[in-house]
């Protein structure tokens, strides 16, 4: 396996950056992950608009200049045969001696890249089956729409619902609706078959895969509202599913233990993941 790491593809053993990386001391940093699929980079202009606005938020510069980071994924993916899996990127601000605020004169931020595989067949066997999900009150900052590398409160609300058999944790506001996952942008089909997603505010991660999602329900014909909703309108509703690059879309059948409609998933969901690949850009790798 070989990583990229701040000029250097190198063995993925090697790929090392210093102790002193503010990714590693401060969480400085933010990240991107693409999803490949069939040899294809899918979205990648959306994920790099979202990487540029990350920065943006937090005030670090471009380690190189825009355009060449997707010859980099690309290769990172064909160096490492990835015809369908992850490309992982991570930007922080960089080595600098352990101090709060930004060092002054700037340092350049580190850039890695790592790409692995998985198997498209145990991704569609799972979405066959749906996933179980846990609701977590929400404890998460109030900038949880820059797609930063802090994600301490996502680990630990992923591994209490691993604790509980679930895949994965919806972090819950106070009034009960829901916010998002963990790792994933969450929906609901409406028993009149609507689909309703919680408006991307900064309240939640604006979801690359939400967009492509979006489209590709004009596209089938359904009509979308972006709305909050609460965990008991979802018990409710006819499906639930969530989005990411990771799972693309993927069906919810039980949350808190309970079922969603009969416990399995819906057509809508699995339609929707059915047309993701035909209506996400595709990037050859
Ligand atoms: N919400 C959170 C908190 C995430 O970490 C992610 C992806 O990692 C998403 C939503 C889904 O975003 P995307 O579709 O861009 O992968």
């Amino acid at each position: 396996r070989i990583s990229y790491v701040n000029g250097r593809y190198l063995p993925h053993a090697e790929a090392k950056v210093h102790m002193e990386d503010r990714g590693y001391q401060f969480a400085d940093g933010v990240y991107e992950v693409c999803e490949v699929a069939r040899g294809h980079i899918m979205d990648m202009s959306g994920h790099l608009d979202r990487l540029d606005r990350s920065l943006g938020e937090l005030a670090i510069a471009w380690p190189l200049e825009r355009r060449v980071l997707p010859a980099i994924m690309r290769e990172v993916v064909t160096r490492n045969r990835v015809r369908d899996g992850l490309v992982y990127l991570q930007i922080t601000r960089g080595v600098a001696p352990r101090d709060h605020a930004f060092p002054a004169p700037s340092t350049r931020p580190s850039l890695v890249v790592t790409a692995k595989r998985s198997d498209p067949q145990a991704a569609r066997r799972r979405a066959e089956t749906g996933i179980a999900v846990i609701t977590v009150p929400e404890n998460r900052w109030d900038r949880v729409d820059i797609k930063t590398v802090g994600l301490l409160p996502n680990v630990l609300a992923r591994q209490k619902a691993k604790d509980a058999g679930a895949q994965e944790a919806w972090f819950v506001d106070p009034d009960g609706t829901v916010k998002e996952g963990a790792s994933t942008n969450v929906w609901i089909v409406t028993a009149d078959g609507h689909l309703v997603t919680r408006p991307a505010d900064t309240g939640i991660l604006r979801g690359i895969t939400r967009a492509t999602v979006f489209r590709i329900a004009e596209k089938l014909g359904y009509t979308v509202e972006e709305r909050a909703f609460t965990v008991e309108e979802a018990l409710k509703a006819r499906e639930a599913f969530v989005t990411a690059a990771t799972t693309v879309v993927m069906p919810v059948v039980r949350i808190d233990d309970k079922p969603v409609a009969n416990g399995h998933p819906g057509t809508v969901a699995l339609s929707l993941r059915e047309a993701f690949f035909d209506v996400a850009e595709k990037t050859q790798a």
